[in-house]
């Protein structure tokens, strides 16, 4: 049997969907890491993936039979300034290929060459962008978001320039789907309708078949992905996550977090927190990630005039009102999520100004995100004291005094202490993967090394689960080791 039996439904759209090219040959590609319990999902035989052909497959240099790969045509509005042509610059869509669910997986090779939509790039990806995506898009993942995932990381053999030169690497990433909001602005500002429509219809059949038989089948689509974006925004708040460029092409309508480029966890808490170095004016930062996703849906549902069946008016006024609920519906859930951080198995709406409140305080105390949450995990509240905050918190006074306050809420709740810790641990990590170790596995990995990267990626299997040994891992960075800045990499 071949190795990779790639299916190619979105190559069998138009020709103007994409640009068919294969990748460009490497000069010596190297298997960094392969992701086998992945490779099992998705039916590929983990004892020949480090086989030679596989890692030529994985680096670009051989294109299996029944791969057509393509780079795919989309726009998008970068930093909320619209660009009619982005596309993939620097990635080939390989196949696809059906996990154990029934369900089609994208396999893309990122920094596999120059394709059409390169414009000024070269193509490439240094082995930085790679380890991060590769530790980033995993970790998300075994927190429970939906996420891109990492089939593989290889080195090229090649030198790759940024400002200075470092060794380049390919990632193999692994997609729900790769239509991004910017996929349909693409079509839509060329006034494509008959693509617009058949991209509905990709979609659905791809992603949402539940809605194949919907009477409104747009307006149900519009529905399920703002849900499906206040939910997965509300994930990343509750993990202090921020993506860092929130373009709509980087806006998936599988609604999975992707494109890791200068993304961060925080350690300290501070809502208007920005790490990336282009943000200038912190349109990404934390705290605007809910504000920026309702807008970004907004482009999307823009796209979708067209295509309903009536006038313009009465479609704005509809579409508007479907936009409309995800201010609500991400408060729900992160009522919900934010509310069982702190034990409440059912938090309400009044929790609202409980949960800020704490926050407003960890702010204050200059403490750390995960740490303080998972502190609260681990120790019955009546045993808290300031040594158990001191490692992480400038001010960690603030937060005892404020415990009287959350345990009298907890006085409300029916479960036991035991099972409140138990619960609460489920929904607050031990381990991030904290930019400090990021920077060092890098570090370390473009000397050669790969013992940090493999060891993070191993330890962020099981976030929730406290792991003997690797205590370092989650310890907040030393003064000299705060990553303050965050790059693209690209
Ligand atoms: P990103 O900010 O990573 O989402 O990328 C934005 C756009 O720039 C996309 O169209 C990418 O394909 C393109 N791009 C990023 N890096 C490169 C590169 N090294 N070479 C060519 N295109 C790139
Ligand atoms: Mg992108």
């Amino acid at each position: 049997m071949t190795l990779f039996p790639f299916e190619n439904s979105y190559a069998s759209l138009p020709e103007r969907f994409y640009a068919r090219l294969p990748p460009s040959r490497v000069s010596k590609p190297e298997l960094i890491k392969i992701n086998l319990d992945l490779a099992v999902d998705l039916g590929l035989n983990p004892d020949k993936l480090t086989s030679e052909f596989a890692v030529e497959v994985l680096a670009g240099n051989r294109v299996p039979d029944n791969s057509e790969p393509i780079a795919l045509a989309y726009a998008g509005h970068q930093f909320g300034g619209w660009v009619p042509s982005l596309g993939d610059g620097r990635a080939l869509l390989l196949g696809e290929l059906r996990n154990k669910a029934g369900r089609l997986c994208d396999l893309q090779l990122k920094g596999s060459g120059p394709t059409p939509f390169s414009r000024n790039g070269d193509g490439r990806a240094w082995l930085g962008p790679v380890l991060r995506e590769y530790i980033v898009s995993e970790a998300i993942h075994f927190l429970g978001i939906p996420s891109t995932r990492t089939l593989s990381a290889v080195s090229t053999g090649e030198k790759v320039f940024r400002e200075q030169t470092y060794p380049g690497g390919i990632l193999t990433r692994v997609a729900r789907s790769h239509i991004r909001v910017g996929t349909f602005q693409y079509f839509y500002a060329r006034e494509d309708y008959e693509a617009l429509k058949l991209l509905t219809d990709y979609l659905i059949e791809r992603n949402y078949p539940e809605l194949k038989d919907s009477e409104n089948h747009l307006l149900a689509l519009l529905e399920k992905i703002v849900a499906g974006q206040a939910k997965l925004i509300a994930k990343w708040m509750s993990v202090g996550f921020i993506h860092g460029v929130m373009n709509t092409d980087n806006t998936s309508l599988s609604c999975e977090t992707i494109d890791f480029g200068p993304c961060a966890f925080m350690d300290r808490y501070m809502a208007t927190k920005v790490f990336s170095s282009i943000d200038l004016n912190g349109r990404y930062a934390y705290s605007n990630q809910p504000i920026i996703a309702h807008w970004n849906l907004a482009q999307f549902a823009t796209t979708l005039i067209p295509l309903l069946p009536m006038d313009e008016e009465q479609a704005v006024k509809i579409l508007t009102q479907a936009i409309n609920k995800f201010p609500a519906l991400y408060l729900d859930y992160w009522i919900s999520i934010f509310g069982q951080k702190l034990g409440l198995q059912n938090p309400a709406n009044e929790d609202f100004e409980f949960i800020s409140e704490f926050l407003k305080i960890m702010e204050e105390a200059q403490a750390d995100f995960t740490l303080s949450f998972r502190v609260l995990s681990t120790i019955p509240a009546d045993d808290l004291t300031l040594t158990h905050f001191e490692p992480f918190a400038n001010s960690p006074e603030l937060i005892l005094e404020w415990i009287p306050t959350w345990t009298a809420r907890l006085g409300r709740e029916k479960e036991s202490e035991q099972n409140r810790l138990r619960l609460m641990q489920r929904v607050n990590p031990a381990y991030i993967p904290r930019n400090h170790q990021i920077e060092k596995a890098i570090v370390e990995g473009v000397d050669g090394k790969f013992e940090r990267f493999n060891t993070m990626v191993e330890i962020l299997k099981t976030p929730y689960t406290h792991q003997p040994g690797y205590e370092e891992f989650e310890k907040t960075p030393d003064e000299d080791e705060v990553v303050a800045k965050t790059f693209c990499g690209t």
